[in-house]
């Protein structure tokens, strides 16, 4: 597995933001998980949606799925957010940023922002008068956001810093001011609270329904927080893990002014093409077993003789970039349906990595690093 180039997904990076990719997604369905797994086949098979119409894709999804489940689909620069759940807007310990409510930038997938209420309120019972003010996550619908190279597909969450006043007060604001190596603020009236900043990290990593990949903050900062993991007696695994998910983008914002929370594609994400792109550190399950199984179900709608199921499961196929279905693929380029002909020439192409269809750069990994 590839890991990463940091920079590429800092916030506010002073690289352009890539384009959007519009997600070609055609009879997404979702996934039954939890007692046993996956559909069975027969269960996939039905119905597919006209290939050609990509640009309904979010308005179908929304509606199809409601509000009982979201989705990440592609990867955080280049992906989707479909069913995406706002940040609950009565939270007296997680509270969204006013600039962020106003730009609609406040959503998340269920996991994401579950998350961010369960550390919130951690903290605040910990701690009570904490206030957790969450900065950009995503749109709705995910998609490129202005000032942002990823935050696309409702994965990331810019998070203020927790600080205390010159008193030693709770001081958590709005604002995101600069924090300095010695933790105190550029105008010098507030303070990076260590405890708090380091339990609301411990707190992320620790929790069993999630999987952090990042938490971007400046070197100085993160130096701060395994100190003062270290000093209140954490557990030497736990801080292991806070050690290797915080980082300092190398080449966007440092990250003196908030974190960045990433995390990874959840099981029900993975196996609709939700994508991971950078490091897999060594506990993450990227559960590649329940994606061989999906890609298992789906290889035999090729070849059922129906052209609209054997274009479902070409597009399905190429989402979940299944390069070795390329061959089974490959037999459908000598269709006599031209519209399948056409999709499956591209298939082979793209899961060879040979081209990239534009409706698929989404689907393209980011990771030229390492
Ligand atoms: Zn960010």
């Amino acid at each position: 597995m590839a890991s990463l180039a940091l920079g590429a997904w800092g916030c506010e990076a002073s690289a352009p933001a890539r384009g959007l990719g519009e997600l070609a997604a055609h009879g997404l369905r979702p996934l039954e998980l939890g007692s046993a797994a996956l559909l069975p086949a027969a269960g996939v098979a039905e119905p597919p949606r006209a290939p050609s119409a990509p640009a309904a894709f979010d308005h179908a999804e929304d509606s199809r799925l409601g509000s009982s489940r979201s989705y990440s689909l592609g990867t955080t620069s280049r992906g989707r957010l479909v069913g995406g759940r706002p940040l609950p807007d009565q939270s007296a310990a997680l509270v969204p940023r006013a600039i962020s409510v106003a730009r609609g930038a406040i959503y998340g997938t269920d996991e994401l922002v579950g998350a961010l209420e369960r550390a919130a309120a951690h903290v605040a019972e910990r701690w009570p008068g904490s206030v957790l003010y969450a900065g950009d996550l995503s749109a709705r619908r995910g998609g490129d956001i202005a000032g942002h190279v990823s935050h696309n597909s409702g994965r990331d969450a810019d998070l203020a810093f927790y600080l205390r006043d010159a008193a030693g007060r709770i001081a958590d604001r709005d604002d995101l001011p600069a924090v300095r190596a010695d933790g105190s603020t550029s105008t010098g009236e507030l303070h990076f609270d260590d405890a708090r900043n380091f339990e609301l990290i411990a707190s992320l990593v620790r929790d069993p329904r999630i999987q952090v990949q990042w938490i971007f903050v400046s070197a100085p900062l993160r130096e701060r927080l395994l100190r003062a993991g270290a000093g209140a007696g954490a557990d030497p695994a736990l801080l292991e893990r806070v050690a290797a998910v915080l980082a300092q983008p190398r080449d966007s914002s440092p990250h003196v002014e908030h974190f960045h929370l990433r995390l990874y594609c959840a099981l029900e994400e993975r196996v609709e093409g939700c994508l991971d792109a950078g490091r897999v550190h060594p506990w993450v399950d990227t559960f590649e077993a329940a994606l061989q199984q999906r890609v298992a179900e789906v290889v035999p709608l090729l070849h059922t003789g129906a052209a609209e199921e054997a274009r479902y499961a070409i597009t399905r196929l190429v989402r979940l970039r299944a390069r070795d279905a390329a061959d089974d693929i490959a037999a459908l380029t000598q269709s006599d349906d031209p519209e399948t002909q056409a999709l499956a020439t591209d298939a082979v192409a793209f899961l060879r990595g040979q081209r990239t269809p534009p409706a698929w750069a989404h689907l393209l990994p980011e990771d030229a690093g390492e």
